[in-house]
């Protein structure tokens, strides 16, 4: 389970950032997560509330905030809303898409004290 690798090193990010800023609590965790990341929400949830502990973020809530997945076909370059990755291009059948959002996992903002 990927998830809790990415947990964990999440957490190394933001203890990073909250000593950076200078804060002793974090409440709040922004996470943006695109729908091709292929990231489990509810594993990297669990992840999340094991990783913290001790930390920081010991009672942090993570929000995640969702980028739909939008590709491009490599071959004809015709845009769609991409729901997970694979399938063939409705135009000219190519199986290849040129992600341009959506395989992300960043985390855009702690709020702390
Ligand atoms: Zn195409």
């Amino acid at each position: 389970m990927h998830e809790l690798t990415l947990a964990a090193s999440l957490l190394e990010l933001i203890e990073q950032h909250a000593s950076a800023n200078g804060l002793s609590k974090v409440v709040r965790v922004h996470l943006t997560l695109g729908a091709l990341a292929a990231v489990d929400e509810q594993a990297l949830t669990f992840g999340f509330e094991v990783a913290r502990r001790g930390t920081v973020a010991e009672t942090a809530e993570l929000c995640l905030e969702r980028v739909a997945g939008r590709g491009a076909c490599e071959t004809c370059g015709v845009e769609v809303a991409l729901e997970a990755r694979g399938g063939a291009c409705r135009a000219c059948g190519t199986p290849c898409w040129k992600v341009l959002a959506g395989d992300e996992m960043r985390l855009s903002a702690i709020e702390g004290v």
